[in-house]
């Protein structure tokens, strides 16, 4: 096999970076531009082309590179690559769908707490306010243990937040679009672990009522449309608390706003948007609302998987199949 050139232009981890290197792979990390891309690519010979979300591969990058072979996405979505055409083109295209599973379970799991007991408004308002109307304000938090927490879209995140939420003695409730049994191991610590059979319904609307909690794990729908909108949120337990951390436009966000105004919904967290990277503000400065930045995957451990889940993916590609 001759040196091949990998750019990975958004970062890999320096694990699956030391990988690629001891299979003979040269591994360039310095941030190409966007409009440059084209340019980089051609003028070193990169034959490999790695990306996160920042960094698009579309049509006219594969049309005007010919010797590019194989693009990876270290993540789940490929939005922002044109799958189709590139394989079309005999290209092959790679993503690491599992690595950040549990990385976004924790997240949900760190929402929960947080919004059930008011933190994320509580950070904002200590520095000056008053600590005894401060500690009126927060004065009814909720416990997780012995709730009822519903996960609509049962695939690795959901699955793996389920782990987590059986482990905090929470009950769930699992919708999917297919029906099936899933054997979720909670792994206890101590080396223990059990297995919890969970059947899913496809039915959302007859479950919404039973919930305290709901998290969403389904991927953008392919029409765009909310799974969660005024309908939806009319079906919901009074005081029901939310998480969003799959994709924006899942819940319809104005529809959500008036559930948090009128009562109907008593906190949500959001790790997602629509219109990323300009949310409405109005989402942002509400009260009821606890925000982060698209953070799911962002922990040490699945940025190390996906480099190393990259970098094998790669070497099986080209040095033990050849
Ligand atoms: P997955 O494909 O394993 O699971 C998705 C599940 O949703 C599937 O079981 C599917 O049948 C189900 N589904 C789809 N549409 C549905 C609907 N309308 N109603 C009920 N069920 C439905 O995907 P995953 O790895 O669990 O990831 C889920 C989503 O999480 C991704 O598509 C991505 O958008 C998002 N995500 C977010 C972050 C983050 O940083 N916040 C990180 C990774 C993934």
């Amino acid at each position: 096999m001759h040196k091949m050139k990998i750019l990975a232009n958004d970062g890999i981890s320096a694990i699956g970076k030391q990988q690629l290197e001891a299979a003979g792979f040269t591994v360039i990390t310095e941030k190409v531009d966007q409009n440059d891309l084209i340019r980089a690519i051609n003028e070193e010979n990169y034959e490999i082309v790695l990306v996160r979300s920042a960094t698009t591969v579309r049509k006219e990058v594969i049309d005007a590179c010919p010797n590019l072979k194989l693009i990876g996405r270290g993540g789940v979505g490929m939005d922002n690559i044109d799958v189709a055409y590139a394989r079309e083109k005999g290209l092959t295209v790679i993503n690491t769908p599992a690595s950040s599973s549990q990385s976004v379970a924790e997240l949900v799991m760190g929402h929960l707490f947080s919004i059930s007991r008011f933190l994320h408004d509580s950070y904002k308002n200590m520095e000056g306010g008053d600590f005894s109307k401060l500690k009126k304000d927060y004065a009814k938090g909720v416990e997780l243990r012995g709730k009822t927490l519903g996960i609509i879209g049962f695939g690795r995140i959901g699955q793996s937040l389920a782990t987590y939420a059986l482990g905090v003695g929470m009950n769930v409730i699992a919708v999917d679009q297919n029906e099936y049994v899933a054997n979720i191991q909670v792994k206890i610590g101590n080396g223990h672990e059990v297995t919890v059979p969970i059947s899913t319904t496809n039915n959302l609307n007859e479950v919404l009522g039973a919930c305290d909690y709901i998290s969403i794990h389904v991927p953008k729908q392919a029409d765009g449309s909310a799974v969660i909108g005024e309908k939806e949120f009319a079906l919901m337990k009074n005081g029901v608390r939310l998480v969003n951390a799959a994709r924006g436009g899942v819940f319809d966000e104005e529809a959500l706003i008036n559930a948090l105004n009128s009562g109907k919904v008593a906190a949500c967290a959001l790790d997602v948007y629509e219109n990323e990277p300009n949310p409405n503000p109005a989402l942002l400065s509400h009260p009821k609302i606890a925000c982060t930045p698209h953070i799911g995957a962002a922990t040490v451990e699945a940025q190390d998987r996906i480099g190393s889940e990259l970098a094998e993916l790669i070497i099986n590609e080209f040095v033990v199949k050849g």
